[in-house]
């Protein structure tokens, strides 16, 4: 019940991630590391706006009632969290500040940051680089400082743990001009991700994330490998873009670039339907022609569809061909992880990834690698490499940077 609640309030923080159609939140209280509540907007200015909020300890409450826009969808949030019996606070005026998901923050963020008027304005401009994504994120800050003005905000960006990628790794070989004019370079994605289960994993060993080599694995809908060395992120697989890299649910990834042309002439394609189909009809649904979902491609694999086998297969081949380029980039490796959707569940997938690589010390325990959902080290005793399963929690990382930004200080590490 509400009254089991922590009562010192101002370190509840709101992490907060505004897409165009869904938004996701949690309340946590940042003393402990405890979620409070957290929930789900789907379908936002589609018909059958949904809402799905979960307070600690109590059942989902659903609620599915219209939501035109973004504005009202944080109403509806802002509802669940305040009402007395689902909620978590009880005003507003609880809440010690708020942390924001950004997707973009080009070449101007590589760290997080306190929103102001200022970095407003250079929000504004990392849109043009992330049109679909930006725009929802500024939307809801602008929403949230509407309803809260005297709550310190934080914006956390995809990309700024990539921003330690050196030169090398993220110009690409097209005329120079092209990077200082338009800011063509690869940025990378996921990063908030791929810099939790990095920390995680250090935690896990008992190491030092300053003297380690590790493979962050982030495979969900969206999937990306990053190499992090002694703490930095040195190369990662998502580029300009998120369609760059490996192959994902819907997303084609790393392709010849003369493809796009050549289909565009082919199948008379216009640019947006080119773009349409590399981002929605492709990776492991156009090559299976079943699914986006590995739990469906499975199924029908073990049904025997060749092309859903032959996805799986050419998945699994792009994330080892990943592996291998990061380990000879970084001159060996420590630990791999693996997390998100498929990284965390799919015991096959993590497998067929991991199997005859004992030469590079990547040897996988069959048995331990049983495991879902949940930290685990699925490696042998004897691997020389350390492989481990870590769900990934982005909002928490949202919450942590945000408390860091707003007290100055750097919150204390929980084992979780
Ligand atoms: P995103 O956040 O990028 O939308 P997630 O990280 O939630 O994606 O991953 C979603 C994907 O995870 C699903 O499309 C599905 O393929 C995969 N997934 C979830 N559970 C399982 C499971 N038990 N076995 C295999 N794959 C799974």
């Amino acid at each position: 019940d509400l009254h089991s609640f922590p009562t010192r309030r101002s370190s509840d923080l709101w992490s907060f991630n505004c897409g165009s159609s869904s938004l996701k939140y949690q309340v946590i209280d940042m003393e402990g590391e405890l979620l409070l509540a957290k929930g789900l907007v789907e379908r936002i200015s589609m018909e059958g706006s949904i809402i799905t909020h979960e307070k600690r300890c109590m059942d989902k409450w659903v609620n599915e009632t219209p939501m035109e826009n973004h504005d009202d969808a944080i109403e509806q949030v802002l509802n669940a969290i305040l009402d007395p019996e689902h909620g978590a606070l009880k005003s507003l005026d609880e809440l010690g500040a708020v942390g924001h998901r950004v997707v973009h923050g080009a070449e101007k963020f590589a760290s997080s940051v306190l929103i102001n008027s200022s970095v407003m304005e250079a929000l504004e401009e990392c849109a043009d680089l992330a049109p679909l994504h930006n725009p929802p994120n500024i939307h809801g800050i602008m929403a949230c400082q509407k309803l809260m003005p005297n709550t310190p905000m934080v914006a956390v960006f995809d990309t700024a743990f990539h921003q330690t990628m050196p030169p090398e790794s993220f110009m690409y070989a097209i005329p120079y001009e092209y990077y200082s004019k338009h800011g063509i370079r690869r940025y990378g994605f996921h990063g908030t991700s791929h810099k939790y289960v990095a920390q995680r994993a250090a935690q896990i060993m008992n190491n030092n994330l300053e003297e380690m080599k590790i493979i962050t694995c982030h495979l969900g809908n969206g999937a990306s490998v990053s190499a992090i060395k002694y703490g930095k992120c040195i190369d990662t697989s998502m580029g300009f873009t998120p369609l760059e890299g490996l192959v994902m649910g819907t997303r084609s990834g790393d392709l010849d670039p003369a493809i796009v042309t050549y289909i565009r002439e082919k199948e008379h394609l216009d640019i947006g339907e080119a773009n349409h189909i590399l981002n929605t009809q492709s990776g492991v649904l156009g090559i299976s022609g079943v699914s986006s979902d590995f739990r469906d491609l499975e199924e029908a694999s073990e049904e025997g569809n060749e092309r859903a086998q032959l996805a799986l297969k050419v998945f699994a081949h792009k994330v080892r061909f990943y592996i291998g380029a990061y380990i000879a980039e970084m001159n060996g490796v420590d630990a791999i992880v693996f997390t998100a959707g498929v990284g965390e569940n799919d015991i096959g997938m993590r497998d067929i990834i991991c199997n005859n690589m004992g030469n590079i010390g990547i040897k996988l325990d069959v048995v331990k690698n049983r495991t879902r959902g949940k930290e685990m080290i699925i490696s042998r005793d004897d691997s020389p490499v350390t492989i481990l399963l870590i769900p990934t929690n982005e909002e928490l990382m949202i919450a942590r940077d945000t408390l860091e930004i707003v007290t100055g200080k750097p919150p204390r590490s929980y084992a979780m």
